[in-house]
């Protein structure tokens, strides 16, 4: 490698000099954006079989004065690997937990509380104090625990597990609930799941994407739906898009779905009534 590596350098330089460029452009961007409060949160329902509103999920979108729309796809990773996810995860769960006091006020008729579900990255949940911070946002906004969710992901798991787990025990006890994102596309291991205080599965929509054409994905599905029945927790299918994939994942026994079907992501104003 080390032969090789004055002519790697040259070759790779430009290449590595645009992204390194670009990341640092986007890196400075976002430290401001988050300073001028450039984000907003969008809201996406999750249903059940018959269309009643279960909860949502809560995703973040940054509007640049100058660069227009910016992807969460784009834009988390960035943040992720800067550290700025931590001001700009405060910030996000800080407004669902606003939004979820004006959605669940007492005067809101009979409707069911909604459940705001709240992205976590592995690195926030790695902070020593993260679920003082949770619970003392909780407690200045007047939100409920229990009207919150907080989404992990299996990247969150790996590393110090137990530590992980007496956080997820704790944040339960106020009575938080907690979903594992994207499941099926991380490493964890079965005895690693069986351990894990969740609520929830959430079935990544890579597999929900081609039910219909994969066979293997069709194997994924119904495995993750049976693992989930086996342990007790719940589960619900991402990135359903269409009539014959919900009814694909039904027959699985899936009871829980969220995707364009059922609702994009929409700005809270636009939420209100589509109960
Ligand atoms: P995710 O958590 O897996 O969120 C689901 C993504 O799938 C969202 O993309 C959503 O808009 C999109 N989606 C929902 N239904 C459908 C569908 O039927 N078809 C297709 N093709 N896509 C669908 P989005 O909003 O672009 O977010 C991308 C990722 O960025 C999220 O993936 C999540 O990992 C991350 N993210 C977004 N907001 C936050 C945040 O506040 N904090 C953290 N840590 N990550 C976030
Ligand atoms: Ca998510
Ligand atoms: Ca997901
Ligand atoms: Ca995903």
């Amino acid at each position: 490698a080390k032969k090789a590596g004055r002519n790697t350098f040259c070759l790779f330089s430009q290449e590595m000099e645009s992204a390194l460029h670009f990341r640092t452009g986007l890196e400075n961007d976002l430290r401001r954006a988050i300073e001028n409060g450039e984000f907003s949160l969008h809201y996406q329902p999750q249903r059940d079989q018959a269309g009643r509103l279960i909860g949502v999920e809560a995703l973040a979108r940054w509007h640049s004065p100058f660069r227009g729309p910016v992807s969460p796809g784009l834009f988390i990773p960035v943040a992720e690997a800067s550290g700025l996810i931590l001001p700009l995860g405060h910030w996000v769960f800080e407004q669902a937990c606003r939004q979820s006091v004006r959605w669940n006020r007492s005067d809101n008729g009979n409707r069911p509380p909604v459940v705001i579900a709240v992205n976590v990255s592995a690195l926030q949940l790695r902070q020593p104090d993260f679920v003082q911070d949770i619970l003392r946002t909780i407690e200045e906004t007047g939100a409920q625990a229990t009207h919150l969710k907080l989404e992990l992901t299996e990247s969150a798991m790996v590393e110090d597990v137990q530590a992980t787990i007496d956080k997820m025990l704790e944040l339960k006890r106020h009575g938080l609930t907690l979903a594992l994102d994207d499941f099926g596309t991380g490493y964890s291991s079965l005895s690693l799941l069986k351990r894990l205080p969740l609520d929830q599965l959430k079935i990544d929509q890579s597999f929900v994407r081609e039910l219909l054409a994969t066979p293997s994905d069709v194997a994924i599905a119904r495995s993750i739906i049976a693992l989930a029945d086996a342990l007790g927790l719940e589960v619900i299918a991402e990135g359903v898009e269409t009539r014959e994939q919900q009814q694909f994942l039904a027959a699985l026994g899936c009871t829980r779905y969220q995707g364009y079907l059922f609702g994009k992501p929409v700005p809270a104003e636009q939420f209100d009534g589509s109960y």
